[in-house]
């Protein structure tokens, strides 16, 4: 189509604003025939940050880059919105209590989701990075009433894309060979990275891995953690591979997983596998016809459910501390 789709990025002067705009505008998250409108909003110290970004994004000279405007009002950068890209978040300062953190973030995505109640355009579609991302993404949605839960979404796709990368590497296979890992839970160290259904060559994981031990101490706290390794090895968080795994979580949303395979999304429940209805919490789940579909009727162990359950017992507890501080 012709008509340029208009993509919110918030955060946009941020490190993982950078690692991405430049890829939204070559077409990688909306494919090579559809036109961008790039919105960015930053808080009002970060506006002449993101005027330099803008600069370079027309320096780019984007065949489908069809314009580029900056805001510091979330009202007015949402207004008609296709894509929102929620990056910027609050960071948890030294000595910061989870309740000042989540009240912070509370004061950011609040009035975003208004603004998204208010403004979006009716296929509007929201991913929340910035974290505690399942949590910030329930408050926007709690103030979207207008815009149906199931599109806000938060990014597991990082953690989703970090197991792939560890299994491929243990099996010695391309990364490619690798499908069907699901990252449950919440996108903290307290996820749940499940094999049991992934495939490896076309094969079950578990059975070209053959290692319990390998999978329980050492897959799992690796994926859970690498976000400290990226930060110990290169002095800074992760940024480009949050910005990639936000790509390919819009593209697959927009433009469908590929047949027989799924994804790891943060969505909203609906009471499956357990999981009380109307957290965020990531699960298995395809895209078709333009909408997130939660895998359904996968066995879950004993084990695996204990994993699910520590995790989505962290969700519970961060949004009864919004609750409480009366953000949703
Ligand atoms: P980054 O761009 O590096 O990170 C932004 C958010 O993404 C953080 O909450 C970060 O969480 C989160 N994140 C999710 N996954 C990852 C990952 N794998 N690695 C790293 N981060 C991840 O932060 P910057 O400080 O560079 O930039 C933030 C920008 O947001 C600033 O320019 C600031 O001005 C802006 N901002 C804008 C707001 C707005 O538009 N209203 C509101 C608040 C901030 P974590 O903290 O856990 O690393």
């Amino acid at each position: 189509s012709t008509t340029p789709v208009t993509v919110t990025v918030t955060g946009a002067a941020g490190q993982i604003g950078y690692a991405l705009l430049f890829r939204i505008a070559s077409g990688a998250m909306l494919g090579p025939d559809t036109p961008v409108r790039l919105r960015l909003l930053e808080i009002p110290q970060a506006v002449k940050a993101a005027e330099g970004t803008a600069m370079e994004l027309d320096d780019c000279a984007f065949p489908l880059l069809s314009g580029v405007d900056i805001y510091d009002s979330a009202e007015a950068a949402f207004d008609s919105v296709n894509v929102a890209l929620l990056v910027g978040a609050r960071p948890r300062g030294p000595g910061m209590e989870r309740g000042d953190l989540l009240a912070a973030n509370g004061g950011i995505f609040g009035p975003q989701g208004a603004a998204i109640n208010k403004g979006a355009a009716s296929d509007v579609r929201v991913l929340v990075v910035g974290n505690p991302a399942n949590t910030n993404a329930l408050i926007a949605a709690s103030h979207a009433p207008d815009v149906p839960a199931s599109r806000f979404t938060a990014m597991m796709r990082l953690d989703h894309n970090r197991a792939l990368a560890q299994l491929a590497a243990r099996a010695g296979v391309g990364v490619a060979a690798v499908s069907n890992v699901t990252i449950w839970g919440n996108h903290s160290a307290k996820q749940y990275p499940d094999i049991a259904h992934a495939v490896i060559g076309g094969r079950p994981a578990p059975s070209v891995i053959a290692d319990d031990a390998w999978v329980a101490d050492t897959f799992v706290p690796t994926v859970a953690k690498r976000g400290a390794a990226i930060i110990e090895a290169r002095g800074a968080s992760s940024a480009a591979s949050a910005a990639n795994a936000a790509i390919d979580h819009v593209r697959d949303w927009v433009l469908g997983t590929p047949e027989g395979s799924w994804t790891s999304v943060g969505l909203v429940s609906d009471g499956s596998y357990g999981v009380p209805e109307g957290l965020i919490s990531g699960f298995p789940c395809v895209s078709r016809d333009g909408q997130w579909e939660i895998v359904q009727g996968l066995s879950v162990s004993e084990s695996a459910q204990a994993g699910i359950d520590v995790s989505v017992g962290e969700l519970v507890e961060e949004r009864d501390a919004v609750r409480e501080l009366g953000l949703i």
